[in-house]
């Protein structure tokens, strides 16, 4: 975890705070990690690895807020996310360039974490229609039955680094309109965006303990997913991890969510649209230096679609590495040096198993940002299914090419790969895309859409390897993953009516 104990000199870089009982409040751990920026190495704050004590204060405390949040009328909460909503929006560029410093990804594609964050909190203000229970009158004799969708309590939140700004706001602003209270654990790499987003939400009047911060690795995640206060847990990153949180919360007896690491294929027909098609291909192969869950890592080109092959290599070769807040970079660096070395094995594994590197992007130079974590687009192909670099989740600016003589063939690849998250196919036949999107076995499929991420009013819904549990993050399936449904049947008695005297036999109507 590359904690170490600070030394004085060290504690003048600024210190991020937990939030505990609507405090921003210093830690008080011996164990701190470095927030760097990944195009320049600078150590932009110190974040608090929490103690034991710590995370079970922060759950108290939203445990305590919970008696009266959940009680707080529909309409005041949601007049606390219209006034966030409005916050985020006003303060997006500032939070991007908080983004870009300390994620590395483009100010352009910072800003679009936000806006896709802000969506959900866009969403959240509906809460009033997405929480309704149903009734259903006179099931018996003068007999009603309705339902009541209620707050299920302490819920916690544990998010990746690749999206430190959208996948917060997945979490908490739907937990809390839905009458929660929240426990949210950021990633430790780069908690300052969230922080800001954290501190837009006390101003826009979220109450004391309602919404609580926590940092730190493993024993905080452990602490949360274990603690008997907390009812229901998200979690977004790794699918190493998510299986972990996905068991150890489940064994406590908590609902458990976790969205997971992924292998996106996108699969060209030999009719697609051949510029529009290999641009698709190029921006989400290598934006955000392929660290997105919805990056297409794999392009399958099927029959001649092949012979488009060198057209790709040369947009991919166009591509500007370089710092994210530098105007017209289209790939900034990979989080750490430590994912930057992990990518480069991966790579030298994929030369060694013999797929062939049309584009090596290994040794890229960044003027100015020489010790940046820069790695340039990479394209191999003559990929196969045994090979590392298919059967691993890259997480960086590597696209894998690989060829099938039919959509058959390659609806039968990708089925086969364990992973479901997100899939596209490139085509102008209505027929082969109505064939794929019922064929393939994939949660979210694009059609001449690279990355098919939904927008808040429907859910994300990613599938098999690459999610655990049912409820996706954010819209209608996250207000039943928050809420939990209360059934009452329910009589009442006409003073004028004769009664029936005992019965003891179920009713037969
Ligand atoms: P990660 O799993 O390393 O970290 C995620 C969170 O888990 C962090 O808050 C981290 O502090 C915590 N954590 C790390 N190690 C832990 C351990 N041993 N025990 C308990 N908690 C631990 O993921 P990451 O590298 O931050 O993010 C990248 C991954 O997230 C990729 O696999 C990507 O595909 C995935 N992701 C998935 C989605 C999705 O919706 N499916 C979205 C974004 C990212």
């Amino acid at each position: 975890m590359n904690a170490t104990v600070a030394t004085l000199a060290e504690q003048s870089v600024q210190t991020v705070k937990l939030l505990i009982s609507g405090e921003l409040t210093e830690s008080t751990t011996t164990e701190w990690r470095d927030v760097v920026n990944p195009a320049t190495q600078q150590v932009l704050a110190r974040v608090p690895f929490a103690t034991t004590a710590e995370v079970d204060e922060a759950i108290r405390s939203a445990h305590a807020a919970f008696a009266t949040w959940k009680n707080t009328p529909i309409g005041t909460r949601v007049r606390i996310m219209l006034k966030y909503q409005a916050l985020v929006r006003e303060h997006m560029p500032r939070i991007a360039k908080i983004l870009t410093a300390e994620q590395g990804k483009t100010l352009p594609d910072a800003e679009g974490d936000v806006f896709r964050g802000l969506e959900v909190l866009e969403h959240a203000c509906s809460v009033g229609t997405l929480q309704l229970g149903e009734f259903a009158e006179n099931v018996a004799g003068s007999v009603d039955t309705y339902t009541l969708r209620q707050p299920i309590g302490v819920c916690a939140g544990i998010t990746p680094f690749n999206f430190p700004a959208m996948i917060p706001l997945w979490m908490f602003p739907m937990a809390i309109v839905c009458g929660n209270t929240f426990v949210l654990k950021p990633s430790e790499q780069d908690p300052l965006s969230t922080m800001a987003l954290v501190e837009l939400a006390l101003e826009a009047g979220v109450p004391k303990g309602v919404l609580n911060v926590v940092h730190g690795g493993k024993d905080v995640v452990d602490a949360l997913c274990t603690h008997e206060l907390v009812r229901a847990v998200s979690f977004v990153g790794s699918t190493a991890v998510g299986t972990h949180v996905y068991r150890l919360g489940s064994e406590h007896g908590k609902r458990v969510q976790s969205m997971m690491g992924a292998k996106n294929h996108a699969i060209v027909l030999p009719d697609a649209n051949r510029e529009q098609t290999l641009n698709a291909l190029a921006g989400a192969g290598f934006g955000a230096a392929g660290q997105r869950c919805m990056a297409t890592s794999v392009a399958v080109f099927v029959g001649a679609s092949q012979q488009w092959l060198p057209e790709l290599v040369e947009k991919a070769r166009t591509l500007k590495v370089n710092a994210g807040h530098e105007p017209k970079t289209d790939i900034g660096p990979v989080i750490s040096r430590a994912a930057k070395q992990r990518v480069l094995g991966l790579i030298g594994a994929g030369v060694k198993e013999g797929a062939t590197l049309l584009l090596d992007g290994r040794n890229v130079e960044v003027p100015g940002y020489e010790d940046g974590n820069f790695i340039g687009p990479t394209i191999f192909s003559d990929v196969t299914t045994e090979m590392e670099i298919y059967k691993t989740e890259i997480f960086g600016p590597v696209l894998l090419v690989m060829t099938v003589p039919t959509l058959d063939e390659a609806i039968a690849l990708v089925n086969r790969n364990p992973f479901g998250n997100g899939v596209g196919i490139f085509t102008q036949s209505g027929a082969a895309a109505r064939k794929f999107q019922s064929e393939i076995d994939v949660g979210q499929v694009g059609i001449n859409i690279p990355i098919p991420v939904p927008v808040p009013y429907f859910s994300f819904t990613g599938s098999r390897g690459s999610k655990l549990g049912d409820l996706g993050p954010y819209g209608k399936q996250v207000v039943q993953f928050y809420t939990q449904t209360k059934t009452v049947t329910a009589r009442w008695f006409d003073d004028a009516a004769v009664s029936d005297g005992v019965n003891t036999t179920i009713s037969l109507r």
